[in-house]
């Protein structure tokens, strides 16, 4: 009990409460408080010493509530802002993945107009995968060898 710092009530300075060490029968709490001021002398006894002491105490008792309500504001926000930042970083991998595929397509849309064949720059017939017949059968020249070379 004696942590809590109690100010004095005429001089403002810091003050000390203790309980009578001889307490005489029948003076118990708070009938045995003293709130003592070394500074400049003034004492309160009993129900006086104990509502100061009282009010000190609910001022330290909301001051602590008021503590720990800002931690757990702060600890919220910074849960917050954690989760936010996982989460941009999540939608920016979405966002790279999504790009990438589309520029993948983009790139397949592009040589599907294009000869199959891999040494062939010229543009495919219509309704063929290649330009000319040549390189239709140096396609498939080129799929039987490697066949040939897998077994
Ligand atoms: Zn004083
Ligand atoms: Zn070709």
């Amino acid at each position: 009990m004696n942590k809590l710092k109690v100010k004095c009530p005429k001089c403002n300075d810091n003050a000390r409460f203790y309980r009578q060490r001889n307490r005489k029968a029948g003076s118990d709490f708070p009938n045995d408080l003293i709130l003592e001021c070394y500074t400049c002398g003034f004492r309160s006894y009993s129900k006086v010493a104990f509502a100061t002491i009282e009010k000190y105490r609910i001022a330290e008792e909301e001051r602590q509530l008021a503590i720990s309500a800002e931690l757990k504001i702060k600890k919220a926000k910074e849960t917050k802002r954690i989760n936010l930042e996982a989460k941009l970083a999540k939608e920016a991998k979405r966002v790279a993945k999504v790009k990438k595929l589309s520029e993948e397509r983009e790139i397949a849309k592009i040589l599907a107009e294009y000869c199959k064949w891999k040494e062939c720059d010229k543009s495919r017939r219509i309704n063929s995968i290649y330009c000319s017949t040549t390189c239709s059968n140096k396609n498939a020249r080129d799929r039987y060898n490697k066949r040939l070379a897998a077994v």
